[in-house]
Order: C-alpha cells, then structure tokens, then sequence
C-alpha cells in the first residue's frame, strides 16, 4: 500500500459504519423521484428530497426537456463565455432576474459552483467576507477561494454578526452571504436584522435561495421576497435542483455586479454551460410555479401538518418554519441507525452530520413536497416513531 492509500485507510470512517450494517449514503432509486420511489424492489416513501414544488416527475417539465433536448441537442460543448450560450439560457435568465426582482441573472452549471464561482471574484485582499457559521458548504468554499479577509459569527446571532462588522475597517467592502433558509435545520436567516445592520455599517448582502426559492414569498420568489427586503438584498443566489426539478444554479442583481461577474466568474467561465434539457425543464418549472399557486399553498398545507404531527409526537424539531424538519437525535452512530431502521420501515429520510451540522447537533432531516399527501406523512410519522423508540430515542 502506497502511503496515501495508508493514510486515508487511517480516516476510513464509511468502512465503519458498512461492518455495521448502517451505512446511509448511495443508495439507489430506480425510477422517477416522487412522494414513493422503488428502492432494490422495496416500495419508499420519499421524504428526503428538495424538490419542494414536486416537479422532477411533472409530464409538462420533462416534455420541455425532451424538446430542447431535439432542438438544441444533449450538450453546448463549451462555456457560456465563447460557444456555449444558447438563446434559451438569456430567456431562463432574463424570467429568473425578473421572477425575483432584481436587473438581471446568471444561470451556471450547478448551485454550488455559482456560490464558489461568484463568492470568490467578488472582493479582495483588503474587504471582508462575513458569514453565518451554518452556511452551506458552496458558501464556505466561495469564502475559501477568494483572497479577502473571513469572518464568521455564530449562527444567527444578531450581535456576534455586529462584533463582526466592527472589526472591519470603514471603507472596506463587507460582503455579508447567508443561507435564507439553513438547508439542514430549515430556520430562516434574520433578514430584517442584517438589513438594518447593512445600512449602520454600509454593507453588502447575499443572500442563497436555494431553499427559499418556490417555497417562500409571493408565488415563492424567496425568503428576500417573505421580507419585503429584495430592494435591501445585493445579490440573490438560487439552485435548479430543488423546486425548479433540474440542475443548474443563477446568481441575480443589479446590471454593474451581474456585468462583473460574467466576465470574472471563474466558474462561469471555465467551465461549460447548463445542458437544453435541464435548462429548459428548469423554465417550464419556473411557468408552472407562477401559474399554479395552489402548489405553494399545498406544499404549506403540508409542512404545516408535518410540522403539527411530529411536535405532538414528541420530536426536539428545533426552529424550523420550513418544509425542512430536522428530527434532533444528537449522536452520529444513532443518526445512522434510526436512519436504517426507518428505511427498514420503508420510509426515506436523510441523516445529517459534521461538517453539515454541529457535533453535538446530529439529526435526521425529513422534507416535505407539495405533492405528500396527509396518509403518506400519517404514516412516515408513525414509522419514525417506531425508529426512535427502538433507539430510545423518544
Ligand atoms: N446552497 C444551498 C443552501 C444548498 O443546500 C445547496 C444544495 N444542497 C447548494 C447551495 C448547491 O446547489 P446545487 O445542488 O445546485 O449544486
């Protein structure tokens, strides 16, 4: 064995957890991603997935892809910069920059390469990059990559955040990025708080829809939206990938930082753009999200009964107000055992640990979809139910 396989033998902690028989992650879905999915010939009920508007299966959606597919074939073969952009991502971002209220948007390959691309070329050596301690890792890696000076303050602590924004010299940027709904634990960032704090220290705000967009707001255009503070927010990132049923990410803002980065963005730049079929399946979502919006008021209907039904079992569910409910469990080995036995149960949901979470704040996170009906959730509570009691957990 060479001395790096030794090396990362030493840290092998997956081997682990396989003996065991608890091993929670790849596992596969064999068909479309709804309410139900089949899994090694067991029938699953899905509560683990992030496409809140429950779109990805959507005949209407898949149709678009199919079409731009014919039209525009599998891929662009090359980046949006020279030879691969194509009139279908101009009109995705010209709907996207207009759905949330800003001049102009950006569509890139994935979510998190629009957080690393756009966090990293925004600010240099002599700004600061402030961030909440619980933001998503494409959030941490943007931090990493640039040149500038990070700051962090403790997740949602308004005056850790200010003790920050002292340190910083006047007349240096302070670009501020939180997530607008935290992905794992589903509480939402202080917006109006971090908007009169803009103002008093003459910042800058980012905000990543990716758990917003389609969930919150007027016809879910986002947690900025919720707040009535799009005007306050510099830049709005959001994902394909989750209400939009595809792949891909945008960043949105004024027409001076949009013009900025896409001629700066390395990830823009070097790297090729978003396929037909993923880009128009996003903008057939995007149509269905603003035309039906009984959706979003099924998707709230939903939450809030889940919400209702795992407070009243017993759950530690934290602070959430989304349809992203953590059940706490509080220890790593645990996490993956009560995740096994509620997929057992036939029951799907994802285990969180470090670094997506705190040591100490290990749970299980349960999505919900706007197309759960209130016997699936009856039943996936009383399934996890029976997971954490086995445990004693509950
Ligand atoms: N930001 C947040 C808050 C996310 O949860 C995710 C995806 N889990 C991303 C960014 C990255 O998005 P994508 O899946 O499109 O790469």
């Amino acid at each position: 064995m060479g001395l790096l396989q030794e090396k990362l033998a030493k840290y092998d902690l997956p081997q682990k957890f396989m003996a065991q028989g608890v091993y929670p992650y790849f596992r596969e879905i064999e068909g479309k991603q709804g309410t139900e999915v089949e899994m090694g010939g067991q029938h699953v009920l899905m509560f683990g997935s992030n496409a809140y508007t429950g779109l990805t299966g959507d005949e209407r959606v898949i149709e678009a892809g199919i079409k731009a597919m014919r039209k525009y074939g599998s891929g662009c073969a090359g980046s949006r910069f020279l030879n691969g952009t194509l009139d279908l991502h101009v009109q995705l971002e010209k709907e996207l920059a207009a759905f949330v209220g800003k001049d102009e948007a950006l569509c890139f390959s994935t979510g998190f390469t629009v957080n690393s691309g756009v966090i990293s070329c925004l600010t240099d050596r002599n700004d600061y990059i402030i961030c909440d301690d619980r933001d998503h890792a494409s959030i941490v890696d943007g931090r990493r990559l640039s040149f500038s000076q990070q700051l962090k303050y403790k997740h949602n602590d308004m005056a850790d955040l200010e003790k920050q924004l002292q340190k910083c010299n006047p007349d240096s940027v302070k670009l501020i990025i939180v997530d607008g709904v935290f992905s794992m634990e589903g509480d939402l960032a202080n917006l109006p708080e971090i908007v009169r704090l803009k103002h008093k220290y003459n910042a800058t705000i980012m905000v990543d829809e990716a758990h917003g967009l389609g969930v919150f707001g007027k016809q879910g255009r986002g947690v900025c939206d919720h707040f009535g503070l799009t005007h306050e927010v510099d830049l709005i990132m959001g994902t394909f990938s989750k209400s939009l049923a595809s792949i891909g990410g945008f960043i949105a803002a004024d027409s001076s930082i949009i013009n900025w980065l896409r001629h700066n963005a390395r990830t823009y730049i070097f790297s090729a753009s978003n396929t037909p079929a993923a880009t128009a399946s996003a903008l057939e979502a995007l149509h269905i999200i603003q035309n039906e919006p009984e959706r979003l008021n099924a998707l709230w209907e939903a939450t809030n009964y889940a919400l209702k039904r795992f407070r009243e079992a017993g759950f530690e569910i934290g602070a959430t107000e989304s349809p992203i409910i953590p059940l706490y469990v509080r220890d790593t080995e645990k996490t993956f055992m009560v995740t096994k036995l509620a997929f057992d149960e036939g029951v799907f949901i994802n285990p969180v640990i470090p670094p997506a979470c705190a040591p100490q704040d290990t749970l299980v996170r349960v999505a919900l979809m706007a197309t759960h009906t209130k016997e699936q959730i009856d039943s996936a509570v009383e399934k996890l139910v029976k997971a954490f009691k086995a445990l004693d957990l509950l």
